[in-house]
């Protein structure tokens, strides 16, 4: 059984105003400064909606530095950060071409706006036949392919598997619909399921490479339903959309409201699979100090990733799985779950540990899928006005 040593002295979260205020001031001028893209002052409905999301992302981060509650604030931002994705999404689409779904033209131009689900099933192909299997952009623009594999890479060796609980808005639909309730309705959950989300992974990188299509995306992914989806002019196209319904409604709504889990992101998400693989080079973790804590099991019953067990308060730590969303560290009532800087001292400053992960956590969040939460607010004033 492994121990972690004793962190009995480690300093309890910031609470001074002041030293929150000045911890919090290097995120006001990452985001101030990513949020200025091209066109934020262009108008009073522009400059509005720079300052209201730079308010609302900067006082979060503020409250989560001061409380010491990360997930409890992250998860404010990133549920609200899903909304305005997709509601900004569909209604440029709506704009740009009177309908939400992409046209066979779009496709036939390679115009789609690439999503980063796609990126495991462009590996093989890429390599053997030299065809990228997504009729997107590949450089060029915010949603290339190029760009996403640069956003990719980065987060991934900074936050690692944090990605999907810190950059991937996507999962906040699910991360909404998981805290509805406030107990499960499905409380047994088989353990072998954790290996559900690599063998979709195999299948639908195994599949790309054999039929050179992006086949999870063509067939099975359930957020099309909220980001893009083509429109329906054949029996295929029909098959597909009412995959996409079903998915969605069942993976994304209905099983994270009955199990209180991110059943999408915890069981079948091949993007997420890969990255519990990538997200071993990421220099941050959750350890769990096993002789704090007094194995009350609350941390098992909440995490929203099923990456804990009564195995993991023996080890130390989660299961590789983890999405680093902090729930476990915001509920311990020991102070015995904690983010860590591996290869440190694991009786290094706690708090100082939290700090150094929010800040590129939070940038990835705020900083760049912030930009989504602008567009929304810019789309309703401008209806408005
Ligand atoms: S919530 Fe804390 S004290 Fe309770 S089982 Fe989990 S790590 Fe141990
Ligand atoms: S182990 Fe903790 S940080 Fe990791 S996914 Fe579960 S609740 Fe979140």
């Amino acid at each position: 059984m492994s121990h972690c040593p004793e962190n009995k002295d480690a300093p309890l979260p910031v609470k001074s105003r002041g030293k929150s205020l000045l911890l919090s001031l290097p995120m006001l001028a990452i985001t101030a400064s990513m949020l200025a893209g091209r066109g934020a002052f262009a108008t009073n409905g522009s400059t509005f909606a720079y300052f209201a999301s730079l308010f609302f992302l900067n006082f979060m981060f503020y409250k989560m530095v001061r409380t010491g509650k990360t997930d409890k604030y992250r998860a404010i931002v990133f549920i609200t950060l899903a909304g305005a994705a997709a509601f900004s999404f569909m209604s440029f689409f709506l704009e740009l071409r009177g309908a939400f779904g992409v046209t066979p033209s779009e496709i036939m131009r390679g115009e789609v706006p690439a999503c980063h689900m796609v990126l495991p099933m462009l590996f093989l192909p890429a390599l053997f036949s030299k065809t990228i299997v997504f009729p997107g952009l590949i450089t060029g623009g915010f949603a290339s392919i190029a760009v996403l594999t640069v956003f990719w890479a980065a987060a991934t060796l900074t936050i690692g598997k944090g990605y999907c609980s810190w950059f991937c808005f996507l999962g906040g639909f699910e991360d909404g619909f998981s805290r509805i309730f406030k107990s499960p309705v499905i409380k047994r959950i088989r353990p072998d399921l954790r290996l559900l989300p690599f063998a979709v992974l195999l299948t639908a990188v195994l599949t790309s490479a054999y039929t050179l299509t992006h086949t999870y995306c063509e067939w099975v992914c359930p957020y099309k339903m909220v980001t893009e989806f083509e429109q329906v002019v054949s029996l295929k196209l029909l098959v597909q959309s009412a995959i996409f319904i079903f998915t969605f409604s069942l993976l994304v709504v209905a099983l994270p409201l009955l199990t209180r889990l991110r059943t999408q992101c915890a069981f079948f998400c091949p993007f997420g699979a890969m990255q519990t693989l990538a997200g071993k080079l990421a220099p941050f973790e959750i350890r769990i100090d096993t002789e704090k804590c007094s194995r009350c099991g609350k941390c098992l019953t909440e995490c929203p990733d099923f990456s804990l067990d009564k195995d993991s308060l023996e080890r130390g730590k989660p299961h590789i799985s983890c999405h680093l969303c902090g729930k476990c560290v915001d509920l311990c009532p020991d102070k015995a779950i904690f983010f860590h800087i591996k290869g440190t001292s694991l009786k290094t400053d706690l708090e100082a540990q939290r700090i150094f992960f929010l800040y590129p956590a939070f940038t990835f969040l705020a900083g760049i899928t912030g930009m989504n939460l602008q567009q929304a607010l810019l789309r309703i004033i401008n209806f408005f006005a």
